[in-house]
């Protein structure tokens, strides 16, 4: 711990990044390095750990954990226009998968859907894309992209929950591999909680198993949503962590100088910040949500449309979510 002046009233600083080195209209060309299947089991999803050597681009070097990138399909839309960019989270640490920021990877779940009006079968045009690569592809990408969801600068001076559900976990195996996978001191805390339908749909597991395993400050906690103990009822959301390992977060959030980061399904967030409220004194409370008085003696009755209106997330909290 370097020392925060007054940790409890101070905020997180974020590092300076380095955005849209390469615009849409102006892409880089990586290189597909590794493809592979990253669940946990035998699932019903198809979710690929996805390596890019991005060494020819100006990406190289110039990303960090927490960004993301943005992918240009081949092709055209239905309009005859080329298909938009999409945005992928980095899953890499700021490193890189190769220690010297050449080869990013991200997390990309098939998208396989019905069609709402017919139920003809709907494939998503980038997810199908990117998964259908070989070793050797060439992918033309652009960004980086986003300076908010990041770790801050001092990292060792916070300790840190992260929720993810799915493919948002993606950020966050980059965040721990900086936290954790480099010369730099590691923080006191970090609880990663990973929500998936069935345990079999957990990504990264034995690695953060591993991790987790090996420093005594992480915790790597799941919650499945879809499976219970004994075959009833419902399983857990991310947010029943909070009162099933009640003791664990009181510890955690209850010190001066923890951060909040929530990516993933949009919707978690409401319920994140509802069982905040459910489970903190209104002192720790405040340094994560400012809540309009009418609305804090009722959380159970918070809707998504109050969040940044009545329900405001500190600089403490960080979400991607959607
Ligand atoms: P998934 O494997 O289906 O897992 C989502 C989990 O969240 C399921 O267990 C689901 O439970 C649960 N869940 C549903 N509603 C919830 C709620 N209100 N609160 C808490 N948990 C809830 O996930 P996925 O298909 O990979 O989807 C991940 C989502 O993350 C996508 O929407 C993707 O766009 C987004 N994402 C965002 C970013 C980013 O912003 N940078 C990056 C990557 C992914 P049930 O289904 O059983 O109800």
């Amino acid at each position: 711990m370097s020392g925060l002046p007054d940790a409890a009233a101070a905020d997180p600083v974020l590092p300076e990044v380095v955005m849209h080195l390469h615009r849409p209209n102006d892409p880089g060309t990586a290189r597909v390095v590794e493809s592979r299947l990253c669940m946990a089991g035998k699932s019903a999803s198809y979710v690929r750990h996805l390596a890019l050597d991005v060494s020819g681009t100006e990406i190289a070097g110039r990303f960090r954990a927490g960004q993301s990138f943005g992918v240009l399909t081949p092709g055209e839309n239905d309009k005859g226009r080329p298909h938009a960019p999409r945005l992928y989270s980095i899953a890499s640490p700021t490193a890189g998968e190769d220690g010297n920021g050449a080869v990013l990877a991200t997390t990309v779940k098939r998208t396989i859907d019905e069609h709402h009006d017919d139920h003809a079968l709907f494939l998503g045009v980038a997810s199908n894309y990117l998964c259908d690569l070989q070793v050797g592809d060439e992918v033309r990408v652009s960004g980086p992209n986003g300076k908010r969801f990041l770790l801050p600068a001092e990292q060792a001076d916070w300790n840190y929950v992260f929720f993810a559900t799915g493919t948002g976990i993606a950020p966050f195996r980059g965040m721990l591999g900086d936290l954790y996978q480099t010369d730099a001191p590691a923080p006191d805390r970090t609880t990663l909680v990973m929500g998936s339908p069935y345990r079999t749909d957990l990504l990264y597991d034995e690695e953060f198993t591993q991790l987790a395993r090996a420093h005594d400050g992480l915790s790597y906690l799941t919650a499945i949503s879809r499976e219970t103990p004994d075959g009833v009822g419902r399983g857990q959301y991310v947010q029943d962590v909070l009162t099933s390992h009640r003791d664990h977060f009181t510890d955690l959030l209850t010190r001066p100088n923890t951060l909040v980061y929530i990516c993933g399904i949009a919707g978690m967030e409401l319920g994140i910040f509802q069982a905040l409220a459910g489970s903190l004194p209104p002192e720790v409370l405040a340094r994560f949500l400012v809540v309009d008085p009418e609305a804090a003696a009722e959380p159970g009755s918070w809707s998504r449309r109050m969040i940044h209106k009545q329900i405001k997330p500190t600089r403490r909290v960080f979400l991607e979510v959607y």
